[in-house]
Parts: structure tokens; sequence; C-alpha cells
């Protein structure tokens, strides 16, 4: 069992009060690491190591040389541990162990990218009368609160920690209170990193409280947050008590379209692994999809038959496809949600149970459910699940399947399946959503924005919008009239 500590200007510390708490695997319920349950103290010191690598330290005057270099060897490291921190992850989320490899060599992609845009900052200059010059600056915001979830941890956490090193800020990390040992375990790599300050990168572990005491600490001047909704209103709401600078990525009700001349079997591909991957567990998971009538019950057959081929088990299984749910908690929430659905009237036409016999029978899985016939003012249609539940929904024309797709208050993503280009981009057009992907599902760059429309966020992750989300523009305005002769100036314009 790994024992985790804080991770504090440079220093790996226990909590201050002693409280600790354990972390699950979810596939087995054994117990994985515990870690502090930070409190007020804890937070305090954080933010007072952040706050002084920041005010007194090089790190946000060093030069976007240094800071890349930083950010690359953190990126290297990443990789050199890779296959470590995949076990880790397996064992602490449930993923299974290539999911788990491929998100921590992503997240050394995405560090690796950030490292470029560290060196490409830069203001402008400007003379907006005959008397003065102005200089914008691009500055990096401040100290950072980075808040995690669990369902991404690695990759969620090095999307905010690079793009703020890469700006020049310094942060405090708060992993996910079910995955605090693989979030501090990636942060390892950073000792000793070469041009980065002690103080920095810090993390503490710990539940809600220790989340809303940074978002209420006077010091931290941006909270950039990754969650559900409901805790995305409440950061912005405590954190207009100090007017403090708010990115939010937050939940998703997904609406992947299926027009009757979608290329097969992409289609149907897109459809499975749109909502299925990560057990469900994908802010972008495409939870409705949408049928036009015309393929509807071949479709929605051929879905069935594939669903059922899934294979769900243990992480380490090399078959296994997807893994657990991350709690008995959010077990329960899911199960909850199909017998809603089953009370409202929709048809469950496979799944609806948690797996009890066999060896699964002591982790939390959930079987890939499947509703047919959904109606969009039920539950199951509105809210988020997060978990193997798909609502499909049957659509006439263009217009019905635009509508259906913006009927809900989420707008994160939505994929639209056809061969016809013009529809591919009318929809996509129309659709209220942060990211819409043409016959495909779940592909995301680097160098592109991420983020939300309506309730499923503020703000943008990834790409040079990523970036700017960590930096604030100063202008800096001179009088020239001593600096430069405006009047000769002036007289050789008008040939005197
Ligand atoms: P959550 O909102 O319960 O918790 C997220 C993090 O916030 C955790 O670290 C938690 O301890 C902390 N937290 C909780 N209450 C807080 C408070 N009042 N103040 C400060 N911090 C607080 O979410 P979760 O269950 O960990 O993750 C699942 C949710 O995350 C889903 O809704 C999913 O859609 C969303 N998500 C969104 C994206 C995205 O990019 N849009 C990506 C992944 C997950």
């Amino acid at each position: 069992m790994l024992q985790c500590q804080n991770y504090i200007g440079g220093q790996w510390v226990a909590g201050a009060t002693g409280e600790l708490f354990d972390s699950i695997n979810p596939a087995t319920g054994e117990v994985i690491s515990v870690a502090p349950r930070s409190g007020p103290e804890d937070v305090a010191r954080a933010v007072a190591a952040a706050r002084a690598a920041f005010d007194a330290g090089d790190w946000p005057r060093a030069g976007g040389k240094v800071r890349a270099a930083a950010i690359r060897c953190f990126a290297q490291r990443l990789r050199e541990h890779s296959q470590r921190l995949a076990e880790l992850l397996t064992r602490e989320n449930g993923k299974p162990l290539g999911a788990s490899l491929g998100e921590v060599l992503y997240a050394a992609d995405v560090a690796d990218y950030f490292a470029g845009l560290a060196r490409t900052i830069s203001g402008e200059a400007s003379r907006p009368s005959g008397q003065a010059v102005s200089f914008v600056f691009r500055e990096p915001v401040g100290v950072c609160a980075l808040i995690v979830p669990w369902n991404f941890p690695v990759s969620l956490s090095v999307w905010k920690l690079a793009a703020a090193l890469a700006a020049g800020c310094t942060v405090v990390l708060k992993p996910s209170e079910h995955t605090p040992a693989i979030v501090m375990e990636m942060l390892t790599p950073f000792d000793g990193v070469a041009g980065l300050p002690k103080g920095a990168v810090n993390g503490v572990t710990g539940f809600a409280d220790t989340g809303a005491e940074l978002v209420r600490h006077p010091d931290v001047d941006k909270v950039a947050f990754t969650g559900s909704t409901r805790t995305g209103k409440s950061i912005m709401a405590a954190a207009a008590e100090t007017l403090k600078h708010v990115s939010l990525e937050c939940g998703g009700k997904s609406p992947n379209i299926v027009f009757a001349d979608a290329p097969m079997p992409k289609a149907l591909d897109g459809a499975v692994w749109g909502i299925f991957r990560n057990s469900g567990q994908v802010c972008t998971a495409g939870s409705r999809l949408l049928v036009q009538e015309a393929i509807y019950d071949d479709f929605v057959s051929a879905l069935l038959e594939r669903t059922a081929r899934i294979k769900v088990g243990e992480g380490f299984d090399g078959d296994a496809q997807i893994g657990p749910l991350i709690s008995e908690e959010q077990m329960a929430r899911v199960l909850e949600y199909i017998e809603v659905g089953k009370a409202e009237g929709a048809r469950l036409l496979c799944g609806g149970g948690r797996i009890t016999t066999g060896p699964l029978a002591k982790g939390y899985f959930v079987e890939p459910t499947v509703f047919g016939e959904v109606d969009g003012r039920m539950r199951i249609a509105q809210e988020e699940i997060f978990g193997p539940v798909l609502s499909v929904f049957r659509f006439r024309d263009d217009e019905e399947a635009v509508s259906i797709a913006n009927d809900v208050p989420y707008g994160l993503a939505a994929a639209v399946w056809t061969q016809d280009l013009n529809r591919a981009m009318q929809v996509s057009e129309r659709i209220k959503a942060g990211t819409v992907w043409l016959n495909t599902y779940h592909l995301l760059h680097p160098e592109h924005p991420f983020g939300g429309y309506k309730q499923s966020g503020l703000g943008r992750e990834l790409g040079r919008h990523g970036l700017e989300e960590y930096l604030e523009a100063k202008h800096v305005c001179l009088d020239s009239s001593d600096v430069f002769d405006i009047s000769r100036d002036r007289g050789r314009k008008s040939g005197k």
C-alpha cells in the first residue's frame, strides 16, 4: 500500500493534522493508498510556497527557453516512468492497462506541446497617437489552483499543469479523492527538474473541502477546474468573493448523430465507443445516440450485437476493453439512473445491471446498457449519468436532429456521421457545442481548443486558447514626445 504525502515547496510532507483517507481499487475493493486529508493549514502552506515562487522567484520572469526546457524534461521523465505510472493508474482507477499507458504517453505529448508554446509568448507594440507608444505585454496570471477529477487523472492534470507552467504561473494541484496516489506519483518527475524553482509546483490531496479551501484562499489568482457542473457552479460562486479568474470544464450529454448515409461500419464503432469508452466515464461520452428513422432498426440491432461483445474486465486482464466504475457510490448512482429510465418508460434493450458473477462480483462493474425509444423529456435524456448507459433516439430529418441535439443544458461535444459534406458542415454549424466531430469520435489533439458551451463550462484548454487562460495582458503606455522628436518628424513629412 502506498503512503502518499503532499508536495509543498519541493518537499514531500505529511498532512498537518495527520488525518488520512484511503483510495480503493474499484476492480477489487482493495486499498491502494492512504493520503493526507489536507485542511486549511496544508492549503495555506502550499499556497504560500506557490506565492513565494511566483512573487520572489525566477519562474514568471524566466524566458520561454528555460520554461520550455523544464516542461520538456518533465515530459521525458513521464515517458521514462510510463509503465510504472500506467500500472498505478489501472490499480487506482480500474481502466485497462493499455488505456492507462495511452493516457500517460498522451499527457507527455501534451506537455511537449506546451513546452513548445512557452517560447512563442509575445506581445505587441504600436503608436496609437503621435505622442504615445504602447506596449502590450503578456504576463502570467499568478498562483493557480488546479482541481481535477478521477476519470483521466493524469492527462487532465497535465492539460492544466503544462499550460500554467508554460505561461509562467505557479500551481497547487488538487487531485480527486478517488485518485490521489496516481496524481501525486505523477508529480515525482518534477523533483530536481533544472530551472524549475521549488514551490513552482505543489500538490495537496483531499476531498471537496480541500478544493473549496483553495478556491477561497485570497492568495490564489486563478482556479482551473474539471469536474461536474454542480461543483463548477459552486466554485464559480465561491471564486466571485475574491474575483479570481476561473476556467471550468464540466459535464456533458453529447449527441452522436447517425444519418442514413453514414459510413459503415465506422459509424457503428463510433456509436459503441462514443459511449462505452472508459465505461462511459468520459465528459464527452456520446450518451445520446440519434439514429435516422430509415436505418433505425438495422442500426440498433447491429449496435446491440456489438455491445454484447464488449469485454468487461479487470484492468490487468489483457482482453478487457472496459473496466469498473470508479466507486461503489458511482455504481449506485448509475444503477439508480437505469431504474429511472425503466420507470420513465424507456425500453431497456440490453444490460441494466451490476455484474454479480465470477471474479468481477467484488468490483464495481456495470453491464453496458442501452435504452431505446427515449423521449427528450426523460431524465435519462437530460442528465449526465457518467456510466455505461446509452439513450437512443429516432429522428426524421436534419431539422429534428439539430433540435434534439441542442435540447439539453450541456454543450460539450457532438458527432455527425454522414457522407454528405454539405450536411455535415451545416449541421455542425447549428450544434451548440465546443467540439463537433465529423465521422469520428473522441479525437483530441494538443493543438486544438477543448471546452464547453452552455453549462458544460467556461474557457478552453489545449491549443493556444488553453495557454491564453493563464495569461494577463498588460498595457504599458509611454509618452514618447521626449523620446522621439515629433516636431522634426512632422516637419519631414510636410517637406519642410
Ligand atoms: P466532482 O465535481 O465531484 O469533483 C471534481 C474535483 O473537484 C475533485 O477533485 C473534488 O474533490 C473537487 N471538488 C468537489 N467539490 C468541490 C468544491 N465545492 N470546491 C472545490 N473543489 C471541489 O467531479 P468528479 O465526480 O470527480 O468527476 C466527474 C465529473 O467531471 C463529470 O461531471 C464529468 O463530466 C466531469 N468532467 C469534465 C471534463 C471536461 O473536460 N469537461 C473532463 C472530465 C470530467
